[in-house]
């Protein structure tokens, strides 16, 4: 008999409290476990969901409640919950139900089977716009190009982790973390399951282009350095050519004698130049970026109040 915790953020999810405590609490009673938790973490919800959260803690215990004193974005909200979490194993998954809670099931029998993790695979993605699974599609393949540790595609951060795995991940210091990215990090031994991805329950996504288009440099800044690597090589094969463009015009010279056309070749070449180099300082600010955020050594997120009781 073992324990499982859920771990669960919610940001303005004031629509969605309810119903999720309602689908979750027969699904988690039927599991024949010694005892379960779900850990809402509150990530400074601007809604009622406070107090809805708040309020189902007072009926049933077992929904505990971690406030965060403002929004630190889900990476933080869901490492908040992890470190609160005392199951056996954890699963993680969305306040909007869009992580099907049918599969809890499953994913216990494969962990029971001696699964350290297992995957819930988003299979059928036609809830999610064209445009997202498109950029979607993208990302995993640039990131897992550029990265040694390969995340796998299509799957979320609805997953189920043994205690073992959660330790690792606590062990883990970086305070801009990419959680997708430092769960494939620890590895151990993984199963997948897959499923249809349902709509969200009410209300909207808080993942916009934007959103995305940083979680996604986080990701491939945060699992790589080949972006910082790639402009000695431009650089090198940059000055190469160069070098056989320079003896080409003296040779040229030397035979034909000089002429003075070339000015637009040359406005082209500055400003190619001048562009590649920029946009490698733009790279390397990046990670100077990122360095100097972890060298600040703030916390993750802070808790205002932990309901427990
Ligand atoms: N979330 C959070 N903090 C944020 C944004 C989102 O805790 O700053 C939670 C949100 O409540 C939900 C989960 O992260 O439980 C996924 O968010 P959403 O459904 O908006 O993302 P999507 O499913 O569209 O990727
Ligand atoms: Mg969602």
């Amino acid at each position: 008999m073992k324990s499982l915790s859920l771990v669960v953020p919610f940001y303005n999810e004031s629509r969605n409290v309810e119903r999720f405590s309602d689908t979750i609490t027969p699904i988690l009673e039927d599991l024949a476990l010694r005892e379960w938790e779900v850990i809402c973490v509150d990530d400074g919800s601007q809604d009622d969901s406070l107090a809805r959260l708040i309020a189902l803690h007072g009926r049933d215990g077992r929904f505990k409640i971690v406030e965060l004193s403002r929004n630190f974005g889900k990476e933080a909200a869901m490492t908040a919950g992890l470190l609160e979490a005392k199951g056996d194993a954890v699963i993680v998954m969305d306040a909007d139900l869009q992580d099907p809670p049918d599969l809890i099931p499953e994913m216990l029998t494969k962990w029971r089977d001696g699964a350290d993790v297992v995957l819930a695979r988003r299979v059928d993605r036609s809830s999610d716009g064209h445009a997202k699974r498109l950029t979607a599609a993208w990302f995993y393949r640039v990131h897992n190009a550029l990265s040694k540790v390969k995340i796998p595609e299509n799957v979320g951060d609805f997953r189920l982790m043994d205690r073992a795995v959660i330790n690792a991940l606590a062990q883990l210091p970086e305070r801009q973390r990419f959680m997708k990215g430092l769960f494939a990090w620890v590895g151990f031994q993984t199963e997948t399951i897959d499923y249809t991805r349902p709509p969200r329950l009410a209300g909207e996504t808080s993942f916009s282009g934007l959103a995305l288009w940083n979680l996604a440099l986080e990701s491939i800044t945060g699992f790589s350095t080949i972006p910082l690597r790639i402009w000695t090589y431009i650089g090198f094969s940059g000055a190469c050519l160069a070098a056989l463009y320079g003896i080409f015009i003296l040779v040229r010279t030397l035979i034909t004698g000089t002429n003075a056309p070339g000015y637009p070749s040359l406005f082209c070449a500055v400003i190619f130049f001048g562009s590649v180099q920029i946009m490698s300082i733009g790279m390397l600010g990046e990670y100077i970026g990122r360095i100097y955020m972890e060298a600040k050594q703030r916390p993750l997120f802070i808790k205002r109040r932990v309901y427990a009781e």
